[in-house]
């Protein structure tokens, strides 16, 4: 009685404006939200449980949806990404499908394919406008997405979103930041839209000719350093957010809000957990989605390492959080250097004058030693002398910030290679995975436009 009721709730309150749909969705007490996720799920469950794949999982591990009541009583089973690449789609489908959206995944060149109702598509573009309306986003605001429309889920989530929010909207698609800038002058945006590594280069672009009045800038797609977000907010004056979430939760996991200290998660739509963590709390981020007809997950495991926050935001918004993603559980690399994964890199090379966000480390074992090569792009001013300046920072920051890996380093545990590469070499994907483990040791070293560094 009390779910149907806060469910007849929710509702009314996504369906009025995202101003009161935030202030009506605070007063629900976390119990009550505890309820209503629950009953979702055990809803999802029994929808689930018809499906191919999960019919045949339930029934060789011998477990009877009527009676998983929590998540955590289906014990060790998960849904991985290889069960949907394995199986298929087809696998999965619980119900009639409007549409369907694709991942660039990082470990396999095989897409993901993830489907979908347009009902679904209502329904997360409403979360989204809430999420969006908290940064600011109002009617008059004037919006120019960058998204790579190929394929991608964002653009159709956020295009929904907008529909909500009844603000000004085009779709530049992902063209060439420089192509972007020229066009994007003439409609005067106030928001832009793009991946964080295409918003990089999309700001040195305006630093040079020019900058106009933004209100935000939102990225999505891949993780973003505090170093580069820094470098942008300070070339437009603005505020630049981010949005954390995959294909398969259908875009919206969670976003940024003005305090930028994790993510406002989307409760209303997943039920999140983190079965296996470390001792500061942090592991996988596994989700159940709780209001899928198409394609329900349960227990999906997203590979991302992140923790579940529960204490309140200086924001105020009423839902609880995620901490920034600290990495790809198939990122982690136990070697000679120690446990690493790409939240190492990334703060080693914070201050690191020349370098950009584009790097790449490849480990490979050889002469009886790990090998922790690390590729860093250098800006486009790069030269022999940027290169060398390059890696005597990193080797400095790395002694002073992980003296437990510089330690390694000293006793000769692994073998720290850092190649300075020209801008543009690393990338591939639209993600670009950080951390390779390659069983072999590289064939040759060719592929990559070394630069020349001089040495003193
Ligand atoms: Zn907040």
């Amino acid at each position: 009685m009390l779910t149907r009721l806060t469910e007849q709730f929710e509702k009314l309150a996504l369906r009025t404006n995202p101003k009161y749909a935030i202030g009506l969705l605070g007063r629900v007490p976390p119990s009550v939200m505890l309820k209503l996720q629950q009953a979702r799920f055990r809803r999802t469950l029994q929808l689930a449980a018809k499906t191919p794949f999960y019919r045949e999982e339930f029934a060789r591990r011998r477990i009877d949806p009527a009676r998983v009541r929590h998540p955590r009583e289906l014990g060790d089973f998960f849904t991985t990404g290889d069960d949907l690449r394995r199986c298929g789609p087809e696998a999965f489908l619980a119900g009639r499908a409007d549409t369907a959206f694709e991942t660039t995944g990082t470990t396999s060149s095989e897409t993901k394919r993830v489907f979908f109702s347009n009902r679904e598509l209502n329904e997360m573009g409403r979360a989204s406008a809430i999420g969006l309306y908290h940064l600011g986003l109002r009617r008059e605001d004037v919006v120019l997405s960058a998204f790579d429309v190929s394929f991608w889920v964002s653009p159709a989530v956020v295009r929904t979103a907008f529909q909500y929010l009844g603000c000004f909207h085009t779709e530049a698609g992902k063209i060439p930041p420089e192509e972007f800038y020229e066009r994007a002058r003439r409609y005067r945006p106030t928001v832009v839209f793009g991946e964080p590594s295409w918003i990089a280069r999309f700001s040195e672009i305006a630093k040079k000719k020019g900058t106009w009045e933004l209100k935000f800038l939102f990225a999505g797609g891949e993780n973003l350093n505090e170093e580069t977000r820094a470098a942008v907010e300070r070339i437009w004056g603005a505020k630049y957010f981010v949005n954390y979430g995959q294909t398969e939760s259908f875009g919206v996991i969670g976003v940024e809000c003005a305090a930028q200290n994790g993510y406002h998660r989307n409760d209303l739509n997943f039920f999140f957990e983190t079965p296996e963590t470390d001792d500061d709390g942090f592991g996988e981020l596994v989700y159940t989605t709780l209001t899928r007809e198409v394609m329900p997950f349960i227990r999906y495991r997203s590979t991302d390492v992140t923790k579940l926050v529960e204490t309140p935001c200086a924001c105020g918004l009423f839902a609880a959080r995620i901490a920034r993603i600290k990495g790809r559980v198939d990122e982690m690399v136990v070697c000679g250097m120690g446990n690493i994964s790409p939240w190492v890199f990334a703060e080693t090379l914070r201050g690191v004058p020349g370098a950009t966000d584009e790097w790449q480390v490849r480990v490979w074992h050889e002469n009886k030693t790990d090998v922790v090569e690390w590729r860093i792009e250098t800006d486009g001013s790069a030269n022999g002398r940027t290169a060398r300046f390059v890696e005597d920072f990193v080797r400095e920051n790395l002694r002073a910030r992980f003296p437990d890996f510089w330690k390694n380093l000293e006793m000769r545990l692994y073998e720290l290679r850092i190649v300075p590469v020209a801008p543009g070499t690393l990338r591939t994907a639209r993600k670009l995975k950080r951390i390779v483990a390659l069983e072999t040791p590289p064939e040759s070293r060719k592929p990559v436009k070394k630069l020349s560094v001089v040495r003193s």
